[in-house]
C-alpha cells in the first residue's frame, strides 16, 4: 500500500531514506535547509522544499500534518533536531522516527516523544563487526542489547540432519527461524525438515548464545 513521508534533513542517511522510500512506490516529500541537498533529490522523490524544520509555520504550509509518518534525518544540528522532533510531536503526526548522533541526543528524542529512534552509524557498525568477526556471518540485526536475529550459512557437520538431529534449541538456546535453499526460503521450518550445506540458516537468540552456536557448528 503506498503510503505518504517525509523526511526532514537530506544529508547522507536522509538522502538515501528518501530515495529508497520513493523507489518503493511510496510518496515522499523531501525538506532540508539546504537549497543544494534539495536539488539533490529533486528527481527521487514525489515533492521536495527548501524549509527549516524548526519552523512550524513552514511545515504547516507545506502540510506535514497530512503524512502519519515523518523521519527526522538533522544529524548534525543536535538542538534543531530535537526542536523539529517536538514540534512534530506536538502537531500531532503519529510517527515520528529521529536519527541520534549519540546516547545523550538518544535520550532526549526519547523523553519528548519520538516513536523510533534510529542509530544508522552505530548498527551498520555492529553489523560489519559481525561480518569482521565471523566468516559464516552473512547479515546480522540486533532486536535489543541482548537479542538478535543472524543469517548464517549452514556448516557441513549440519549437511543432511533434520532439526530434531541438530537439537539446536536444547543445545545453544536459539531458534531456526528459516532455511534459505537457493531462492526458496522455508520459514518456520518443521523438526523433521533437513539441513544442506549450501543452505543459509536465519537464526534468533541471545548475543551469548548466537556466538557460541556460530563457534561450535
Ligand atoms: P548525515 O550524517 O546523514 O550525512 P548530516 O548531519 O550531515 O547527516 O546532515 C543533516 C542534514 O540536515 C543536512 O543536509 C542539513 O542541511 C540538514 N539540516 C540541518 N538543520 C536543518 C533544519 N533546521 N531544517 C532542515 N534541515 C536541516
Amino acid at each position: 500500500m503506498k503510503k505518504q513521508f517525509a523526511v526532514i534533513g537530506l544529508g547522507r542517511f536522509g538522502l538515501s531514506v528518501s530515495s529508497e522510500l520513493y523507489k518503493l512506490g511510496h510518496d515522499v516529500l523531501a525538506i532540508d535547509i539546504s537549497a543544494s541537498k534539495v536539488n539533490e533529490i529533486i528527481n527521487d522523490s514525489t515533492h521536495s522544499a527548501v524549509a527549516d524544520g524548526t519552523d512550524e509555520k513552514a511545515l504547516r504550509e507545506l502540510g506535514i500534518t497530512n503524512f502519519d509518518h515523518v523521519i527526522v534525518a538533522i544529524g548534525d544540528n543536535l538542538q534543531s533536531s530535537i526542536l523539529c522532533t517536538l514540534l512534530l510531536k506536538e502537531m500531532g503526526i503519529e510517527s515520528v522516527w529521529a536519527k541520534a548522533q549519540n546516547a545523550h541526543h538518544h535520550k532526549v528524542l526519547d523523553k519528548i516523544g519520538a516513536d523510533k529512534i534510529i542509530h544508522p552509524e552505530h548498527d551498520i557498525g555492529n553489523r560489519i563487526a559481525q561480518h569482521l568477526m565471523s566468516d559464516k556471518v552473512i547479515d546480522y540485526i540486533e532486536l535489543s542489547n541482548d537479542f538478535s536475529i543472524v543469517e548464517i550459512a549452514a556448516p557441513k557437520t549440519m549437511n543432511k540432519k533434520t532439526l530434531i538431529d541438530l537439537d539446536i534449541r536444547a543445545r545453544y538456546g536459539v531458534t531456526i527461524l528459516g532455511i534459505k535453499r537457493g531462492k526458496e526460503i522455508n520459514i518456520s521450518p518443521m523438526a523433521d525438515d533437513m539441513v544442506y550445506e549450501d543452505d543459509v540458516l536465519f537464526v534468533i537468540g541471545h548475543k551469548n548464545d548466537l556466538k557460541r552456536f556460530e563457534e561450535d557448528t
